[in-house]
């Protein structure tokens, strides 16, 4: 009996130390990866950055973390510099997703894997995996947000409303701004809504570099050219919370009517405030942590050989084909929801949205 307790003894050490020379060999430790981040002037941005590099950290990983000001060719730079540093992975966020064509050239031809965060990179069949928030869902949730909000389907009359979606390099803006307007087209073409900017067609509702200042002006024009006799308008489509913030503050120095419904993306703090004050209907909230969590999760299975999780294989051709993609779930925060889903859930401190 005592050899066979002493057998398995053996047997659990040897199991033990199998492991842990399985982790060894699974080189995580010091391996460095490259992050690059478009801007740290957008909050979220900042939050992705913080959350893998400490999530890298914590698994074994040494992290190259850089920000680019929203300016292409510093971000080419930085990677270049990644690349020449000794990165073995990149995750990149890209300011303009046709931009990194020679770069990523290069990391293909030294093996270096890319993976893709939030924005595709296209044209280039660097890219090895897409990891995002299923950006179609967060523009249709938009648009049934405001069909539900205005009440479009009982509605006899027509309401007023106007668009905006962000930056045309970012490929993500052509599924949230087309997203919504699967959605809304119907009404635009029934004439339950009507824009009375005219202004419908992706390249006039977009905001270069998602810039609220620009969202500002555009919107201020609109109102100045439309709304200014008395004219209600009952709704704006912002794609995410930066273009929301420029509407709402154009909306506050010159608009007099009743208050309109405004969607937005992000949760941004500043925007969370503003619904609470009634300023912003909803956000669409992409839980930063999440999309983090899978792209170190993505990282470490390539870095140690083998194949990263996918759950998307047919949504995002970027080019040269499709790339193998992890979709996150978005979720619609109001003010019903919005303590539950950002404060009980540890993203935000109470007091920082006071
Ligand atoms: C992201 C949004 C963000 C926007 C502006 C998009 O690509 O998906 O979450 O609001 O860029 O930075």
């Amino acid at each position: 009996k005592e050899t066979q307790a002493a057998t398995t003894a053996a047997e659990t050490t040897k199991a033990a130390e199998s492991k842990a020379e399985e982790t060894k060999a699974g080189k995580a430790d010091g391996v460095l990866i490259g992050v690059a981040m478009p801007t740290k002037d957008l909050q979220r941005w900042n939050q992705d950055g913080t959350n893998m590099k400490k999530e890298l950290e914590d698994a074994g990983y040494k992290v190259d973390l850089q920000f680019a000001s929203n300016d292409v060719q510093t971000q080419v730079s930085q990677i270049e510099n990644m690349i020449s540093n000794g990165c073995q992975l990149l995750v990149i966020a890209s300011i303009d997703g046709s931009s990194l064509g020679e770069p990523l050239a290069q990391a293909k031809s030294m093996g270096i894997p890319v993976i893709a965060y939030d924005r595709l990179i296209m044209n280039s069949d660097a890219v090895t995996y897409y990891a995002t928030f299923d950006n179609y869902k967060v523009g249709q949730k938009q648009g049934e947000y405001l069909v539900e909000a205005l009440g479009l389907e009982k509605a006899t009359d027509s309401k007023n409303i106007e668009l905006f979606t962000g930056d045309p390099a970012d490929n993500n803006c052509k599924f949230f701004f087309g997203g919504a307007m699967d959605v809304l087209k119907k009404y635009i073409d029934n004439g339950k809504l009507t824009v009375k900017s005219g202004q419908t067609a992706f390249e006039q509702v977009a905001t270069a570099n998602w810039d609220s200042e620009k969202a500002q002006n555009r919107m201020d024009t609109i109102i100045a050219g439309n709304y200014s006799d008395g004219t209600v308008l009952d709704a704006v489509l912002c794609s995410n919370d930066s273009t929301a913030l420029g509407v709402e503050n154009a909306l506050a120095s010159s608009y007099t009517g009743k208050y309109p419904i405004i969607t937005g993306q992000d949760c941004d703090i500043a925007n969370v405030k503003n619904m609470i004050q009634g300023k912003q209907a909803m956000s669409v909230f992409k839980d930063t942590r999440t999309l983090a969590s899978q792209v170190v999760k993505m990282v470490d299975s390539i870095i140690k050989g083998g194949e990263a999780e996918i759950n998307d294989t047919k949504s995002y051709d970027n080019g040269t084909g499709i790339i193998p993609t992890y979709l996150c779930d978005p979720v619609v925060v109001t003010l019903d929801n919005y303590k539950d889903m950002l404060i009980t859930s540890g993203y935000y401190k109470e007091d920082q949205l006071k």
